[in-house]
């Protein structure tokens, strides 16, 4: 049983490994600035998350905490600010930005090759075009766990649940780039089982919990769960673990999963960004 359990914490451990001895040989470490506005409970735990693995594998890591009542000004001079700093690789601005902040402007402001989270329109847009520079961190962790199971892509079926554009959107191209065949499920897609049933590996991303039953995977399928959900306390994806355990033939855990690849990859973002940051500095 325990073996088709992908183990993300695992595979982060050895991914922050390398990480940190990549650094550690570098003569300028990487930066990062990490920005949150107000003081959102779960937004502090993942910012805090971040910053105790920055510091784990040598990043120059720097909080910016603003008040909730920033204003969108203000927080542009930020970014501004750290787009000129040379300390500075990567910038990463914690979501959701409280409801009278256009997170779009903010996004669009980061330098592209800054954007280790990789939501700006040119890191999506290049990747679109089969060119990517920096990759969104989640998508990225999901084909990190999916390629741990050394699953041949091409030619497969895969179904991802949810067009987010940080999550289902980019790891759909992601995958169509691996050669797989792929279906994009969303919330008004019908006979959703039917079609999970015939997919090969399936990506689920869509904030339910517990949604995907063991009656709607295909033996023997991959399953990444994405979905982080809190119910009673407990933090559950959007894969009903219990059912889809015995069918799946690979079944990501939440948490324990995509979470801590999310964190590898964003790291691993970083190092790009500074490799593309030296290559543009003059
Ligand atoms: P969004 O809410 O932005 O998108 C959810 C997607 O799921 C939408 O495309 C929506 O369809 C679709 N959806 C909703 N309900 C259904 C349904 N009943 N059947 C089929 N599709 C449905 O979420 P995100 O993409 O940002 O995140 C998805 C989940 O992943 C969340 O639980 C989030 O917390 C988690 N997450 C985890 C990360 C990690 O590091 N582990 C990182 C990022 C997200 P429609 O477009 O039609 O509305």
């Amino acid at each position: 049983m325990t073996d088709k359990i992908i183990d993300g914490k695992l595979l982060q451990g050895k991914i922050l490994e390398g990480l940190k001895k990549k650094i550690s040989k570098l003569k300028d470490k990487p930066g990062i600035a990490l920005v949150m506005v107000g003081e959102d409970a779960a937004s502090q735990i993942y910012v805090n998350s971040k910053e105790k693995n920055c510091k784990k594998v040598g990043i120059y890591c720097e909080r910016h905490n603003l008040p909730k009542n920033t204003k969108d000004m203000e927080l542009l001079r930020l970014i501004d600010d750290l787009n000129q700093n040379q300390k500075i690789h990567g910038i990463l601005v914690q979501m959701p930005l409280p409801k009278h902040i256009e997170e779009k402007l903010i996004v669009d402001a980061i330098l592209p090759h800054k954007d280790v989270d990789g939501f700006t329109p040119v890191s999506l847009g290049n990747m679109m075009e089969g060119n990517p520079l920096i990759e969104p961190a989640t998508p990225r962790g999901i084909m990190e766990l999916i390629d741990s199971t050394k699953i041949d892509l091409k030619g497969k079926h895969v179904v991802v649940i949810g067009r987010s554009n940080i999550v289902g959107k980019p790891v759909a191209l992601m995958l169509l780039a691996r050669d797989a065949t792929v279906t994009v499920c969303h919330s008004k897609t019908k006979n959703l089982g039917e079609i999970t049933k015939t997919a090969d590996v399936l990506v689920v991303a869509c904030g339910k919990a517990n949604m995907i039953k063991g009656d709607m995977v295909k033996e023997g399928a991959v399953v990444i769960d994405v979905g982080i959900n809190r119910v009673n306390g407990k933090v559950v994806g959007d894969v009903d673990f219990d059912s889809v355990k015995d069918v799946a033939g690979f079944i990501t855990p939440v948490p324990g999963g995509v979470g801590p690849m999310t964190i590898a990859m964003m790291l691993d973002n970083l190092l790009k960004a500074k490799e593309l940051g030296d290559k543009y500095s003059v």
